[in-house]
């Protein structure tokens, strides 16, 4: 039989469990034991869910409290000395929640350690912070206990734990230049004899197989980093476990030759994301080697084509027999709990989608088409998911003619605008603005009224006009509000989004809503991307309503909000029937519809964020010019059709600019905002070296944070901008949205920031 196994398996639970237990806990609503229960609940029930889909491990050291790196980096005894862990005590669950959250219910609060995306995903770890010359010890039990439950409830475990390369590669401290920074490989000596201990205890709990997984063998690894495999995976060796090494995201490229002769007794491959990378192992395995193909898609919702992917896998099976496993690509973190919760979605486009549990269903199937041993449910399970492949293959909702008839000609729409110069010409001309104009990024606090109103409107207790008129309230008060402080180019607030993708999925065609498709951010926090299953088509205006009563209201200049094809990309399911780029170009020009319906209707300025356009970046640098190509792309297609005096501008979150300078001035956008404020203007280097060509907001106040803004601290951070670029291209504003907070710091910090602009403009 083919050995099936999994991964990891999402630790939130359905109804978000964790979630709701971990936050009652940290607000000191609940004792650490029922948390503790909720765990070993959630945990168990996931355990159980595997061992009936077949799988005959089931893997441990998925489930983390809030993140799995932090969970090992804990294991390791790498604490921080801020949180004052003392040498030889076990670290505590609150000690991990302080370098988490800065604060838990016992433990004197401190600096919160840094988070990071994990790879491309919209998941984020809490980045190790290694000291220098890092010691460490095994300084917490949970994952060996973990074990022993698994194994008293009956099951056989597989722990699965980030290998050392990959661990230390993510780690960083004062110490350590950067990711891949050799000097952080001198701390192996340490760390290998403790990683040993760990494998001789899970040894000695009868442990067999234990998944070490290394993703960062699918990046552009610097030589030293290279050559340390050899040496890391002879000591591990050392344990008498058979080690399967994991990688997921991408191919090993040039990588592969570092598993020749490596010392471990299988692979795992993403063969979704890197159907050539099981050739490519397979090719370099000794003869004992298992391979284990990562064939069902851990990071996208969409039903396997079982008949193709047997298929690739039988000349394998024929090769290695009972050495061939199959698997989920990499973690089902990445995606929702269980379609069954969905009663909102129908039939046919349910039938489309897995979720983990489906995907584990899916990976049994396989198993049978493989070895020949599908029994009659099995038959008809496998029946029925190729019917549901054959009616999305065929379906009128993903092949849109009239979309596809715009995608025919879409190289001939222009992508070019007049010249920057002659553009803000007409702009300044047509605005009027003073220098150093002020503005925000759009979103005005959401009261608990907004929240309600939207809410009771949705589930239909509030009419349709009572609902108009409540937003129309909300967006004179934030025109007058922004009028009385004295800002220069206004917003109507956003009082109608919940968020800034699911308010413009919801009024395309092609988009899906999910009530419970939740997958983990980072902490508690999960996110419901949205299902974009079929051609994109914008069937009526979407923001101009709103847009062109708040410029109803008042004679300064209304900004239009939209949110821009990358980021609606970005932060969805996306369809796997066609290349990204086209579905984002569809975005695109649903996008440049609207766009000019709002020129048509007199904004005479219109953003587009795109706070995800870095996120998009794939893994090798290699790869990188391709994507920012059909990016840039999508956003001129968006924004070109305007006229020169429509000034067009973009805002991105926290971001490094310096390696894609070029694409971000390539945008052309009239206006760029950008957080800056809290690198102190460093940021704006890149802008400087690259000599970017127009105008620019470099954001002057941390909106993440209550504390109102000085005034003259703004007025010297502007300074500091002056001096890196000319004065008449900058731009006064926040560095994000402000609908995280409240109206009393609002005021004071718009406030603040207006009058800072006043200091300016009297100085220049
Ligand atoms: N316009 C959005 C807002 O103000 C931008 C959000 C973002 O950059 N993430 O909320
Ligand atoms: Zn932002």
């Amino acid at each position: 039989m083919t050995i099936i196994h999994n991964l990891g398996f999402p630790r939130m639970g359905a109804q978000r469990e964790l979630k709701r237990s971990l936050e009652a806990y940290w607000a000191g609503q609940t004792s650490q034991e029922e948390l503790l229960e909720t765990g070993r609940s959630l945990r168990a029930h996931h355990w159980d869910l595997q061992s009936k889909a077949g799988l005959d491990t089931v893997p441990i050291g998925d489930f983390a409290w809030y993140d799995q790196i932090l969970e090992w980096s804990t294991l390791l005894g790498v604490v921080p000395a801020r949180f004052a862990q003392a040498d030889n005590s076990p670290v505590s669950l609150d000690t991990m929640f302080r370098m988490a959250r800065g604060r838990a219910p016992s433990g004197t609060p401190a600096v919160a350690c840094e988070m990071t995306k994990w790879f491309d995903t919209n998941y984020h770890y809490i980045v190790p912070e290694l000291a220098p010359g890092q010691t460490f010890r095994i300084a917490r039990e949970s994952l060996f206990e973990q074990i022993e439950e698994a194994k008293t409830l009956g099951y056989k475990a597989k722990p699965v734990i980030p290998g050392p390369l990959t661990w230390l590669w993510l780690g960083k401290g004062d110490a350590y230049e950067g990711l891949a920074d050799v000097g952080k490989l001198a701390l192996l000596d340490a760390l290998l004899p403790v990683y040993e201990q760990v494998l001789t205890r899970f040894k000695a709990q009868g442990v067999e197989w234990v998944q070490i997984d290394e993703p960062i063998l699918v990046l552009d690894l610097p030589q030293q980093w290279q050559d340390a495999f050899g040496r890391v995976y002879q000591t591990l060796n050392q344990a008498g476990l058979s080690v399967l090494l994991a990688t997921y995201f991408d191919d090993f490229r040039e990588n592969v030759a570092l598993l020749k002769g490596l010392p471990i007794a299988g692979v795992h491959v993403d063969a979704v994301r890197a159907p050539a990378a099981l050739q490519a192992v397979h090719a370099v395995l000794g003869q004992e080697q298992i391979l284990s193909a990562g064939v069902i898609s851990g990071r996208n919702i969409w039903r396997t084509d079982l008949d193709k992917t047997a298929q690739t896998l039988q000349p394998l099976k024929e090769a290695l027999g009972e050495r061939l496993w199959i698997a989920p690509s990499c973690s089902l973190l990445h995606v929702p709990v269980d379609l069954h919760g969905e009663t909102g979605l129908d039939a046919e486009l349910t039938s489309w989608l897995s979720f983990a549990v489906q995907k584990l269903d899916e990976l049994r199937l396989l198993q049978g088409l493989l070895d020949g041993t599908l029994d009659e449910a099995g038959k008809q399970a496998v029946q029925a998911q190729r019917a549901a492949l054959k009616s999305r293959r065929e379906s009128r909702r993903t092949h849109n003619p009239s979309v596809q008839a715009q995608m025919a000609q879409i190289d001939k729409l222009t992508r070019q605008r007049a010249p920057f110069a002659q553009r803000i010409e007409a702009q300044r001309n047509k605005l009027k603005l003073p220098a150093y104009p002020t503005t925000t990024i759009g979103s005005f606090p959401q009261t608990i009224e907004i929240r309600t109103a939207r809410r009771d409107w949705r589930g239909g207790s509030l009419s349709d006009s009572a609902y108009e008129k409540a937003m129309q309230a909300e967006i004179e008060q934030v025109i007058r509000f922004q009028e009385r402080i004295g800002l220069d180019v206004l917003v109507h607030g956003e009082a109608e989004r919940n968020d800034m993708v699911e308010y413009f999925g919801e009024l395309l065609a092609g988009f899906a809503f999910t009530q419970n498709g939740w997958v983990q951010s980072y902490g508690s926090r999960c996110v419901k991307p949205p299902i974009i299953f079929g051609d994109v088509l914008r069937v009526a205006p979407m923001s101009v309503a709103w847009s062109s009563y708040a410029q109803s209201l008042t004679d300064l200049p209304v900004k239009g909000m939209l949110t821009g094809p990358v980021t609606m990309l970005q932060w969805s399911f996306v369809r796997d029937d066609q290349p990204r780029a086209d579905t984002c170009r569809q975005l695109a020009l649903a996008l440049r519809e609207e766009v000019s319906d709002l020129e048509q209707a007199g904004i005479h300025v219109i953003q587009l964020d795109e706070p995800a356009f870095r996120e998009g970046l794939p893994l090798r640098k290699g790869d990188w010019q391709v994507y920012l190509d059909w990016a840039v792309d999508c956003f001129r297609l968006s924004t070109s059709a305007v006229s020169d005096e429509t000034q067009i501008h973009t805002h991105m979150c926290y971001s490094e600019f310096n390696d894609i300078m070029q694409s971000i001035a390539d945008m052309d956008a009239d206006v760029i905002t950008i957080e800056t404020s809290r690198s102190n203007m460093l940021l704006l280097e890149a802008f400087e070296n690259f000599e970017y060509p127009n105008d620019i907001g470099p954001g002057v106040y941390d909106i993440h944070s209550p504390n109102v803004p000085d005034k003259d601290w703004m007025v010297r951070l502007m300074g500091e901008a002056a001096k890196r670029l000319p004065a008449d291209r900058l731009w006064v504003n926040p560095d994000c949205g402000l609908k995280t907070r409240g109206w009393t710091e609002t005021e004071a910090s718009l406030l603040a920031m207006v009058d800072a602009a006043k200091v300016l403009r009297a100085a220049a």
